[in-house]
């Protein structure tokens, strides 16, 4: 068993995992840059070290500063949470390499599943449905016109090693691909350093439909059902909820079932999600996170376990405390991501927080890292919140979730809460009538946003 684990993150998904340990008996190290000395997570960890200045690559992206925090502090496992270092595969290696351990999947799993033409590869050949589209990578501008005519125009080009909606152009008609080919190649190697770029047809009304997996690491693995994340802006959720309003129980016994036994299959250890775009009754794979994911409160939601909690087992070598037949949907769960953002451009917003005030209440869940005081640092990712609500159904969640909005209270800085108030109001987020473009279209529509 573990004595202590460090969390090698920031924000409220460090106060998640700090959280998960002190239920489980476990100490916890915070590290932190100098601009986060204040934070939360330094606050709550029961040890904090400091790690490096505020720029995230010295710090939080800081390899052996991490490591050498572990052997400082004596902690024996690193719980990486989402973005920073929690998809490479290279830190899971040296993290192994100096006897520790990596809460989540094996340094191979992330290797496979972060390059998105692997990735697809795989998933094809385990029995997952995938988008149409190019056979692997696509050399140069010459083959990608010849795809195009192939699958047929409108078309999406993308970076293979792209992430978090970087590395993706549409190509609506063939006169379009050049333009398109060339700047997803260029973004791929400007942000990830790897301008492989490949071509799917690009679906016009799909919505965005998840489905959680859990595995032990020993061929055993189940489905926590699906998540639907349709309302996007710039490819980034910002509004999930789960169960999807639109899937049938007979749909994701269906989805869920193949995607636990692909990922029994290779063996895969801990939380992972594989994401599908869902269109007429039909799911295509998209991409596998290797991770915990932002929106997994709502899972927790319906069905009352702690998926945190669950990885820390896992990665222990102890059992899944669940197995399929246990896992019974309860309810209905919605999270809205609170940004430090001033609409309607969604510029970012950092600043001193003068007045906080968390809602309460039956089914409301709020994580969160702010406190009255506190300056949001501008080098960081702008999440502030999640806001997270359970009903007994989708229009008690939704009701609940309206009535938990108006409780929250953050002055000092602008935060993205007006649009959710905005929302709330709209037929169509009530009747679920929603796909991935329906929100981009809102925002045109009613803020003027481009
Ligand atoms: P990232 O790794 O950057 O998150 P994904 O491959 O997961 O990229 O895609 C992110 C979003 O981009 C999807 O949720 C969807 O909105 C859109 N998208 C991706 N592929 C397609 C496609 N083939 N057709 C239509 N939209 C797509």
């Amino acid at each position: 068993m573990f004595d202590k684990i460090l969390i090698a993150n920031r924000g409220e998904i460090a106060l998640r995992v700090i959280r998960a340990c002190r239920e489980m008996g476990i100490q916890s190290v915070a590290v932190h840059s100098t601009a986060d000395a204040d934070a939360m997570h330094v606050r709550m960890a029961d040890e904090s070290v400091c790690i490096g200045p505020p720029s995230g690559t010295q710090s939080y992206l800081s390899i052996p500063a991490i490591i050498s925090a572990c052997e400082i502090t004596g902690a024996q496992a690193i719980h990486p949470g989402y973005g920073f270092l929690s998809e490479n595969a290279n830190f899971v290696q040296i993290v192994e390499d100096h006897g520790l351990t990596f809460i989540g999947p094996t340094a191979e799993h992330i290797r496979v599943m972060g390059d998105k033409i692997t990735a697809k590869d795989t998933m094809k050949e385990l029995g997952v449905p995938c988008v149409p589209g190019s056979d692997g990578g696509v050399p140069d501008l010459e083959t990608a016109k010849k795809i195009g005519e192939d699958i047929g125009y409108p078309v999406i080009i993308k970076a293979t090693a792209g992430g978090g909606g970087r590395g993706m152009k549409v190509a609506k008609t063939a006169a379009d691909m050049e333009q398109a080919f060339m700047t997803a190649r260029a973004e791929g190697k400007a942000a990830f350093g790897n301008d492989e770029v490949y071509i799917e047809k690009y679906l016009t009304t799909p919505r965005h439909i998840e489905i959680q997996v859990f595995g032990d690491g020993k061929g055993k693995a189940v489905h926590l059902g699906e998540r639907d994340c349709s309302l996007q802006r710039r490819h980034q959720k910002v509004f999930e909820e789960a169960p999807g309003p639109c899937i049938t129980p007979e749909e994701r016994a269906r989805i869920g079932k193949t995607c636990a036994e692909a990922v029994a299959k290779i063996n895969y250890i801990g939380a992972g999600t594989i994401e599908f775009l869902y269109e007429n009754g039909e799911f295509y794979f998209i991409e596998m996170n290797t991770r915990l994911q932002v929106e997994h409160p709502v899972t927790e939601g319906i069905f009352g376990v702690d998926l945190v909690r669950e990885q820390i087992r896992v990665a222990e070598g102890l059992p899944m405390s669940f197995s399929q037949d246990d896992l019974e949907i309860n309810g209905h769960s919605i999270e809205v991501r609170i940004n430090a953002e001033k609409l309607p451009n969604f510029a970012p917003c950092p600043g001193k927080i003068t007045q906080y005030h968390a809602p309460g209440g039956l089914g409301v869940r709020m994580d969160s890292a702010l406190y009255d005081g506190y300056s949001i640092p501008p080098y960081y990712d702008s999440l502030i919140g999640k806001l997270i609500v359970h009903g007994r159904d989708r229009p008690e969640a939704l009701a609940r979730l309206s009535r938990a909005l108006g409780e929250l209270i953050v002055d000092g800085v602008d935060t993205t809460v007006p649009l959710f108030h905005a929302l709330l109001e709209e037929k169509d987020i009530h009747t679920g009538e929603y796909n991935i473009h329906w929100l981009e279209h809102w925002l045109e529509t009613n803020l003027g946003n481009a």
